[in-house]
C-alpha cells in the first residue's frame, strides 16, 4: 500500500462520518474537506489519470437499482484508481426476484467483506435504511427525487475550479425542480458555502413553497440571466412524473433551453454546467452545450476526484 500523502492526512483530519448520505446534513467544514480532497486527488494523480494505490485488497460494491451511466462507471473507475475492486449488483437475476428482502440481500453483500457499499435506489432514505442496518460505509449514489451528493459535489467543485469561489456568486438551477436530486444536493451544497440560489422553472415544476428555504423563485429564465454567474441545467425527469408538466417539449425549449440568444444576454464569466444526460434542444442547445461557456465534461473529470475523496475519506483515511 501506498503512503497516505501528508496533504490528503491533512485535510482529513477530524472527519468523524461513517456514510456519505446527502449534503443536507453535512456541515460547512465537511463540505469543504471533501472539496479539497478532491482537489488534492486531481494533483496528485495528473487529473485523474493515475493510480494511488490507497485501498488495495478492498472491494467496493455498487448495488444500483435505477439506471446509470456517468455515476456507476465513475465510482467503479474511482475505486480502482485507488487500487481497490469493484462489483456490481443490479436487481434483475438477483435473489430479490425469489424474495430476498432488501436488507438481506446488503447484508449479504457486505458478509463478503466489501470495504463499501454504493446504493442507487428509486426510493428515498434507502440509503439511510442501509446505513441502519450495514456496519461498512454507505454512499448514496442517488435515492429517487432525494439527495445525489456527490453530483452536488462535483458540481461545486467545477464551480470553484473555474470562477475561484463560490461565496457571493449567483447560481440558477434550471429546470425540473420538484423531481431533481442534482438539485436538492446543489442547493444545500451552495447555500452552506454562500451562493445566492435561484430554482428556475416553470410553475408546475417549481413550487414558491422552496422559498422557506431562503431561495430565490423565478419562472423566467430570461429575467434571471443577467443576474447570474452560473447556470445548472436540469434535466425533465419524465420517469419520475404521471402527468406531463407542460403542454410539449416544444415550449419547454423555448422558454427555458440555453441557447446563443440567451448566452449573448448574460455576464460575460457564465458558467454553464449540466449534470448529465443532457437532452440536446431541451434543457440546452448543441452550440451552448459544446461551447466555451460549458464545463459538462469537465464536471464529469471532476465527478471522478470526488468519488475518489469520498471512498478514500470512509474506507481509507484512518489506516
Ligand atoms: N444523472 C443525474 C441523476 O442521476 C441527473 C439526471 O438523471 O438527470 O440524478
Amino acid at each position: 500500500m501506498a503512503e497516505i500523502p501528508e496533504e490528503l492526512r491533512n485535510i482529513a483530519r477530524g472527519w468523524q462520518r461513517s456514510h456519505l448520505l446527502d449534503l443536507e446534513s453535512l456541515s460547512r467544514e465537511e463540505i469543504l474537506q471533501l472539496l479539497d480532497l478532491a482537489d488534492t486527488f486531481k494533483q496528485l494523480t495528473d487529473n485523474c489519470t493515475r493510480k494511488l494505490n490507497l485501498l488495495p485488497g478492498s472491494t467496493c460494491a455498487n448495488l444500483f437499482f435505477e439506471n446509470s451511466t456517468r455515476t456507476r462507471t465513475s465510482f467503479s473507475l474511482a475505486a480502482r484508481r485507488l487500487g481497490a475492486d469493484t462489483i456490481d449488483f443490479s436487481r434483475s437475476g438477483s435473489s430479490l426476484s425469489k424474495g430476498e428482502s432488501f436488507i438481506d440481500t446488503a447484508k449479504n453483500i457486505e458478509a463478503m467483506k466489501v470495504a463499501a457499499v454504493i446504493v442507487r435506489h428509486g426510493t428515498p432514505g434507502t440509503p439511510q435504511l442501509l446505513a441502519q442496518n450495514l456496519r461498512c460505509p454507505v454512499i448514496n449514489a442517488g435515492d429517487g427525487p432525494h439527495e445525489h451528493p456527490t453530483q452536488g459535489l462535483l458540481d461545486i467543485l467545477t464551480i470553484r475550479e473555474r470562477l475561484g469561489r463560490i461565496e457571493g456568486l449567483t447560481v440558477a438551477l434550471v429546470g425540473d425542480i420538484a423531481h431533481s436530486r442534482t438539485a436538492r444536493s446543489n442547493l444545500w451544497g451552495l447555500k452552506k458555502l454562500g451562493a445566492h440560489v435561484i430554482l428556475c422553472g416553470p410553475a408546475t415544476l417549481v413550487s414558491p413553497r422552496w422559498r422557506e428555504l431562503d431561495v430565490e423563485i423565478s419562472h423566467n429564465l430570461d429575467e434571471v440571466i443577467p443576474r447570474c454567474d452560473v447556470l445548472n441545467l436540469l434535466r425533465i425527469q419524465f420517469e419520475r412524473q404521471e402527468q406531463p408538466p407542460f403542454p410539449s417539449v416544444r415550449e419547454y425549449a423555448l422558454l427555458y433551453a440555453m441557447n446563443k440568444e440567451r448566452l449573448a444576454r448574460a455576464k460575460e464569466e457564465i458558467l454553464v454546467l449540466a449534470p448529465g444526460p443532457i437532452n440536446r434542444g431541451v434543457e440546452v442547445t448543441p452550440d451552448v452545450a459544446d461551447g466555451d461557456h460549458s464545463a459538462i465534461l469537465n464536471q464529469v473529470t471532476n465527478g471522478l476526484a470526488v468519488r475518489m475523496a469520498a471512498l478514500w475519506l470512509l474506507c481509507g483515511h484512518a489506516a
